[in-house]
């Protein structure tokens, strides 16, 4: 199973005009027979259901505010804390540790959320790839402002990537492929159209034109557009999903099996 719990960039946007593909910010939840992973803490996360059986496994790309401001509001998040694990390929444990504390203290969060947890497991990236063996997981450093990190992962044989938040250009396009080699699916940060990345260079994020330039260059065609604007309604993103229909991408929408485990 592996499901979007938020598909929108930058801030929640919950409104009549979001509440098809929704509104809550980035979060992927993937559950194997080993682990229960979960990509991002954005609101998205709130809807996690921490597993009893497995150990889960949350992998941050990045600390902006929507890919973390997630993490105390999940109810389920105590059960189990021992089996739960907090990783990054940005920072080692220690400063992922330190970054999260000061994140959800005063003055920035009403108390430290941390005392309440602090058997949650943090833990260095190179040391989690060890940890499970049942899957394959792999970092890529992408072009964001602070720097992001995106992983695939490989189970039985399928490959799933994830790349919020990424700035494209040209000269990522061999490394880019090479990382996404053999996908079944992509998740790709589409958050302006061409005509707005024009005035939002430096700001770390990719167009939809893009991925669709980047799909047909390396014949990977499973891209998944996401970190959707926090201006774009539901019925722009029809009128895209229409203006793309020959071409093998799809516009995110929350609480979708992406299916490419289930067969
Ligand atoms: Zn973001
Ligand atoms: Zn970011």
């Amino acid at each position: 199973m592996i499901i979007n719990h938020g598909v929108r960039g930058s801030t929640p946007t919950c409104n009549i005009n979001t509440s098809f593909y929704g509104g809550a910010t980035p979060c992927v939840e993937i559950v194997t027979n080993e682990a229960q992973i979960i990509l991002d803490c954005g609101t998205g996360f709130s809807k996690v259901n921490f597993s009893n059986d497995l150990p889960s496994i949350i992998l941050l790309s990045h600390f902006h505010h929507d890919h973390i401001q997630g993490l105390p509001f999940n109810q389920t998040l105590s059960k189990n804390l021992n089996k739960i694990f907090i990783s990054t390929a940005l920072f080692n444990k220690d400063k992922l540790k330190k970054t999260l504390i000061t994140y959800f203290s005063p003055p920035f969060f009403p108390i430290n959320f941390f005392n309440e947890f602090s058997n949650i497991n943090f833990i260095d990236f190179k040391d989690l790839k060890k940890s499970f063996t049942n899957f394959n997981l792999e970092s890529f450093k992408l072009n964001h402002p602070g720097e992001a990190f995106g992983y695939s992962l490989i189970i039985n044989n399928k490959k799933f990537c994830y790349l919020l938040d990424n700035e494209f250009y040209d000269d990522q396009l061999s490394s880019l492929k090479d990382f996404c080699e053999g996908s079944n699916s992509i998740i790709w940060d589409g958050m302006y159209t061409e005509q707005e990345l024009k005035s939002k260079k430096g700001w770390g994020h990719s167009s939809i034109e893009q991925g669709l330039k980047f799909a047909e260059e390396t014949n990977l065609n499973n891209l998944i557009i996401s970190h959707h604007s926090p201006n774009r309604t539901d019925q722009q993103l029809n009128d895209l999903s229409k203006k793309y229909l020959n071409y093998e991408i799809e516009f995110a929408s929350e609480n979708k099996d992406l299916k490419i485990w289930t067969d």
